[in-house]
């Protein structure tokens, strides 16, 4: 029997289908992608030697050599084409009975890489503590500014397009209102608070600790699982252990890094590369001077989260007119794949 579950951070229901025929039918259709090895591409703006064809840098890491200039690690600069605008005031405003604001917000690019191919499951973990340390130093920088409610971070790999498209990369978006799935998150975690005095995230980590059917990676300070409704096959959670509000706030980079390398890389090796979304859910901005209800108990009740949504399929049309998802493989199948790929390699990449 197929089984709707519900999924307490999100509040969204699944479909997970019990159906080993249609999970296999799934799997082995996932067509194996070519990969892109050139490590130099003279068009690529985001690629070492080419940093005049960006805007100038907001930050790098780099070691002594001029900004706009080789020799950097990651660098982070602004989007050409950004959505919202960083000048300018919000100008909240009503158009007879719609709100309205100016486009402000922030919209930058994090170049994971100055190599033109090299993606996460191939770098050290080294570099991508320096990659999720400038996520933490943007997001904490942007934070300074009140207009700005919230700062997302996440990336899409496998589907821009144009130059950059092999390139690996990330967005940090600054906006002056909170992200309607992030503001559902955080008004079912205070509820939850509410109710049980208890953080909802910390009961996640307990469960599924627990229960262990879902869990790819237990580490020292995080655990790495599929959630139990998860929308789509292979979804998987990475969250630190101890409650913690903020990403910014975290200083276990290392273990992250190692644990996140590898799930992508047992994620990318089981799909084929898939495409997939990444995303660092962390605390909304608390500077902003008019507190909203849902941010009383912010400390004790949200838990920053990643989430890693492999997008193996289109969207179908019963989950766009419903807002439910079909998930065809279950969750305790997908972690049962991972930690059969990752027991394989014990230790290294894959
Ligand atoms: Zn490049
Ligand atoms: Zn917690």
């Amino acid at each position: 029997m197929n089984e709707l579950r519900r999924d307490p951070v999100s509040g969204r229901w699944s479909i997970v289908i019990q159906d080993p025929m249609q999970t296999e039918r799934l799997l082995v259709n996932l067509r194996e992608r070519a990969r892109v090895t050139e490590k130099y591409d003279a068009n690529c703006p985001f690629c070492q030697g080419n940093e005049a064809q960006t805007p100038p840098e907001i930050y790098a890491v780099r070691t002594g050599t001029p900004p706009n200039s080789p020799g950097w690690t990651v660098r982070v600069v602004p989007d050409k084409f950004p959505v919202l605008r960083v000048e300018g005031a919000l100008n909240n405003r009503a158009h007879g009975m719609y709100d309205l604001l100016d486009g402000i917000g922030a919209h930058e690019i994090v170049i994971e890489t100055p190599e033109h191919s090299t993606w996460i499951p191939e770098m050290d973990e080294t570099h991508l503590v320096q990659v999720l340390r400038t996520y933490q130093y943007r997001i904490a920088d942007l934070k300074k500014d009140q207009r700005f409610r919230y700062v997302l971070v996440y990336k899409s790999h496998g589907e821009a397009t144009g130059p950059a498209a092999h390139h690996s990369y990330s967005y940090v978006i600054a906006t002056p209102v909170t992200p309607p799935r992030v503001k559902q998150e955080l008004l079912n975690c205070a509820q939850h608070y509410q109710m049980k005095e208890r953080c909802l995230l910390c009961d996640i980590v307990h469960q599924e600790e627990s229960e262990g059917t879902r869990v790819v990676v237990d580490g020292k300070d995080f655990l790495a699982f599929l959630p139990f409704a998860s929308g789509s096959p292979f979804e998987t959670w990475i969250l630190p252990k101890q409650h913690e509000t903020f990403f910014e706030d975290n200083a276990h980079l290392e273990e992250l890094a190692w644990i996140l390398r590898r799930v992508l890389a047992a994620l990318c090796d089981v799909l084929h590369e898939p495409n997939y979304v990444m995303l660092i859910h962390s605390g909304p901005n608390t500077s902003y001077g008019q507190r909203r209800g849902y941010w009383r108990t912010l400390a004790q009740d949200y838990h920053w989260h990643m989430e890693i949504v492999p997008r193996v399929r289109g969207f179908t049309s019963f989950e766009i007119v419903s807002g439910m998802y079909v998930n065809f493989v279950p969750p305790e199948h997908g972690a049962r794949v991972l930690r059969e790929k990752l027991s394989a390699t014990p230790g290294g990449g894959l």
